[in-house]
């Protein structure tokens, strides 16, 4: 069988392109399918990224990005720039169809589609991500030091954001479309107990403001209907994220999130022969430097199971 290829990887982010520089130096010639708009993954969306390590005065998301694509193709990764839109993973020889039709065939699958942040969708997010509009406190709360920054958000996620943020902030306003949170009872007292947290009730975003970079906010009261102006220049979103597991419903494991499970700390799924690495497998840390560290393990567990084949 010619055409069946050693190992074939879904998705273009840290951890897809770290998957794919291991196995291509292992001499394994991956196949990596990294997504038809979205190559890259998610630090395409972003500017300074100040916390991968190796870059002493920073990168930017989208130079961090070419670099690695560029270093798994130096080792001889096949990179197509191409959604997959369904997969057979349950037999030995797995297979995945492109947009076009094309079936590939492999013997292991790598699967690093990432997750999708949830957006307000409002007009102006995405143009100002990256210039004052975050969906990651960890990655960017640094730059907000002595700024007026809102949190979106009701959850465990928005109170961790906001009691972490308000360390560099001058203040921090939660915003909540309901009138009171869902976080749990800890997270709750901890942000209510911090001077510099104030909380917006029963609103949402209306419009968000700035030409290149934030400088506010509308905000609606979803009873009332009154709008009101709250000028920040940070505004973090954290109403959740959707792992992109879709394709894979029905064939391996998911958690109660639609997160992938994988056999901890190793990155085998339920099927032999599938791995999963980066923020589709990790609610818990989403960042660049873990997704490419399981994109690291995930080609090393397909390494090992190709070797036990032969
Ligand atoms: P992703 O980067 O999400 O990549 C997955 C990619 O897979 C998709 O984009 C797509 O191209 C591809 N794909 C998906 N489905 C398919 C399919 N069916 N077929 C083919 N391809 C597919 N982290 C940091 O450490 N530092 C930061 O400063 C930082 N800043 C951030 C800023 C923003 C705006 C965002 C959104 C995130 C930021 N993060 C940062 C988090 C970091 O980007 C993620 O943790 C990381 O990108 C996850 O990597 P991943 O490889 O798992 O997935």
């Amino acid at each position: 069988m010619s055409d069946v290829r050693n190992v074939i990887i879904i998705g273009s982010g840290p951890a897809g392109y770290t998957a794919a520089l291991y196995t291509a130096r292992a001499s394994l010639k991956p196949l990596v399918f990294e997504g038809a708009v979205t190559a890259g993954g998610a630090l395409m969306n972003t500017t300074d990224v100040e916390n991968f390590p190796g870059f002493r005065d920073g990168i930017m998301g989208p130079d961090l990005m070419d670099n690695m694509r560029a270093q798994a193709e130096r080792f001889g990764a096949e990179l197509v720039p191409d959604d997959i839109v369904s997969v057979d993973l349950t037999e030995e020889i797995k297979t995945v169809t492109d947009t076009a039709g094309n079936v590939h065939r492999a013997k292991a699958v790598i699967v690093a589609t990432g997750s999708q942040h949830r957006k307000l969708g409002l007009p102006r997010e995405d143009e100002l991500s990256g210039r004052g509009v975050s969906w990651c406190a960890t990655c960017d709360g640094f730059f907000f030091k002595d700024q007026d920054i809102a949190v979106i958000g009701g959850g465990d996620t928005a109170m961790e954001e906001a009691t972490f943020l308000s360390r560099f902030a001058k203040s921090v306003t939660v915003v909540h479309r309901r009138d009171a949170l869902r976080a749990s009872k800890a997270m709750q007292e901890r942000a209510f107990a911090d001077p510099k947290i104030k909380f917006v009730w029963d609103s949402e975003v209306a419009e968000v403001h700035g030409e290149n970079k934030l400088s506010g906010l509308t905000l609606r009261n979803v009873k009332t209907g009154e709008t009101s102006e709250l000028p920040v220049t940070g505004l973090f979103i954290a109403i959740g994220h959707d792992p992109r597991t879709e394709l894979f419903k029905g064939q391996l494991n998911l958690d109660d999130e639609g997160y992938l499970k994988v056999d901890a700390p190793s990155t085998r799924t339920n099927l032999a022969g599938v791995f999963a690495a980066g923020d589709v497998v990790d609610h818990t840390y989403r960042q660049a430097i873990t997704a490419a560290g399981t994109g690291c393990a995930s080609a090393l567990d397909a390494e090992r199971f190709l070797a036990a084949l032969s």
